[in-house]
């Protein structure tokens, strides 16, 4: 084992915290939106070229990734940033804040990458790592269906840049700036939406016998659904099922044909996805057989559960203590919001962190979000160590 020094401190990143700052903040005043970040996706690319990076564009639409190896090792990691922002129309104020109305870095994405970007930065000066370091700039993180991170597996991303495991980060509100976060197992939610429409018999309000009527099946659907969770699943794990819109009828005295709810469906382990959908899936057939209605139901499985491989998370979470003490690494709760890192982990050992955001940040995705410049040292050092060691430990 080599000596403490020998892998990259905190302090290491003081000289880089005003350009990492200026990036972060140029790229907030600069958001785009899910599919369209061709100008993030350049910035970030030349900025990786001038590092010294093998740089490939273009990954699954505007995806970048770039290598960099040195030294003799035969191991790969692989860090991911996402690079999106929202259709938000930012309220902060601040003397940075989008330069494009109605779009904002409302999640932070414009952290993760400038905290990817400041690794990049420092390995590709200091090198002092025996290996190949991948960086992978996704795009289309909040909306893409697929997903950024589903185009740019499917455009090769493991078979062109082969890696051993794969890490990446989001911000956490509510956690102090400058501490880390880590869980092992499952971290955060899976998110289905399902979409349902009930045809009854329309007709006359005053003749209900002569119709079927979709809103009495509705009702009855959004009542019977509250006992999936409390009655299916085991009361030791978790999950939702919300309706969250139900649509019938225009007028008093008449009986629609037609009820329409949509569900918005979140839990924690694919067993329990796959028992919600069964579930859920049964009641509505059975609920509609039942009052002669038929049904369509249209069950869209949206971002899986994200899934922490084991010892990939303890590695990380002890190069966290090594870089920032022990009393400033926490246990993440679980997270009921999703994320399409979850398709990486699919194919890859490896982990997700959470970032601290600040104890008085707003939460993610308000108008008055802002990523806190106070934890980019702390990202971009962590990710700088997290490779060094990772390429290190089994050399
Ligand atoms: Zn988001
Ligand atoms: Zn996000």
């Amino acid at each position: 084992m080599l000596q403490d020094n020998a892998f990259a401190r905190l302090s290491d990143f003081d000289a880089m915290e005003a350009e990492l700052k200026a990036v972060r903040q140029y790229l907030h005043a600069h958001p785009e939106l899910s599919l369209e970040e061709a100008e993030t996706a350049r910035f970030v690319a030349e900025k990786l070229e001038a590092f010294g990076y093998e740089v490939t564009r273009n990954v699954g639409g505007h995806g970048v990734v770039a290598r960099l190896t040195a030294g003799t090792g035969k191991k790969s990691i692989g860090i991911r940033a996402d690079m999106d922002a929202l259709p938000i129309l930012e309220e902060t104020g601040l003397a940075y804040a989008s330069t494009s109305p109605g779009k904002m870095h409302a999640c932070g994405h414009d952290g993760h990458t400038t905290v990817l970007l400041g690794a990049a930065e420092y390995l590709a000066k200091t090198r002092r790592f025996d290996g190949t370091v991948t960086l992978i700039f996704q795009p289309a993180e909040e909306n893409g269906r697929p997903s950024g991170a589903q185009k740019m597996i499917a455009d090769g991303l493991f078979e062109r840049f082969p890696m051993d495991a794969i890490f990446g980060l989001h911000n956490h509100p509510g956690a102090p700036e400058g501490t880390l976060l880590t869980r092992s197992g499952p971290i955060m939610a899976s998110s289905d939406t399902v979409n349902i429409t009930i045809t009854g018999k329309g007709g006359h309000a005053s003749r209900p016998h002569l119709t079927v009527d979709p809103v009495v099946v509705a009702c009855n659907l959004v009542v019977s659904l509250q006992t999936v969770v409390s009655r299916n699943i085991d009361p030791t794990q978790t999950a939702v099922v919300t309706v969250g819109t139900i649509h019938a009828g225009q007028a008093v005295n008449v009986i629609p044909e037609y009820a329409k709810l949509a569900l918005s469906v979140r839990c924690f382990e694919p067993k329990v996805r796959d028992l919600l959908e069964t579930r859920i899936t049964k009641l509505a057939r059975s609920i509609a057989e039942g009052f002669d209605a038929s049904i369509e139901i249209d069950y869209d499985r949206g971002y899986p559960v994200v899934v922490n491989s084991e010892k990939e998370t303890a590695f990380a979470r002890t190069v966290a203590e090594e870089l920032i003490g022990a009393e400033n690494v926490a246990t993440c709760p679980l997270i009921p919001g999703s994320e399409d890192f979850s398709y990486f982990l699919e194919h890859k050992p490896g982990s997700f962190l959470r970032l601290g955001n600040g104890t008085t940040s707003a939460i993610l995705h308000s108008s008055k979000y802002d990523f806190a410049d106070g934890s980019l040292t702390t990202g971009a050092a962590m990710w700088a160590r997290l490779a060094e060691r990772f390429l290190q430990e089994e050399a």
